[in-house]
């Protein structure tokens, strides 16, 4: 199946949690309990299909995605968001026509997001990435 057959129909719904994901309640995350080093594999390489699974029934697939959308460097994409690839974003972008001016935030600020929906704490997100609780509060800040 297409991969992107989930967003037949949500072209504007993606578009609008582009703009504004603070307007929709936050879905925690399916993923919660994985490892979110699962869907950043190196270079290249697909994710196995067991964390690609869990994608295709998170109740936050679309604000993942835009999440990605809005926040990424379209010349540097990379790991898998919403269960998809950096590839089929580039897709959805064109698409969408997207602007390509939004700022980039680094990768570390996905996972402090994605951390940060799941529940953790500031601090232990700071621990986990190695920065400040500053620069933490500055990653969650972006998306609200
Ligand atoms: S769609 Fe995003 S939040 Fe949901 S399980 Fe996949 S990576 Fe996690």
């Amino acid at each position: 199946m297409d991969s992107l057959h989930f967003l037949v129909g949500r072209g504007q719904e993606l578009r609008d949690l582009i703009q504004s994901p603070q307007h929709r309640n936050p879905v925690p995350a399916a993923c919660r309990d994985e490892d979110v080093h699962l869907y950043h594999p190196e270079d290249g390489e697909r994710p196995a299909e067991g964390p690609l699974a869990v994608c295709v029934g998170c109740g936050g697939r679309l604000e993942c995605l835009a999440l990605a959308l809005r926040a990424e460097d379209p010349e540097t994409r990379h790991g898998w968001y919403g269960g998809l690839g950096p590839a089929d974003r580039d897709r959805i972008a064109a698409r969408l026509r997207l602007p390509n001016g939004a700022t980039p935030l680094p990768d570390r600020a996905h996972t402090a997001i994605r951390l940060g929906r799941d529940g953790w704490r500031v601090n232990d997100i700071a621990q986990a990435l190695g920065c400040s609780r500053r620069t933490v509060q500055r990653y969650l800040r972006s998306v609200r």
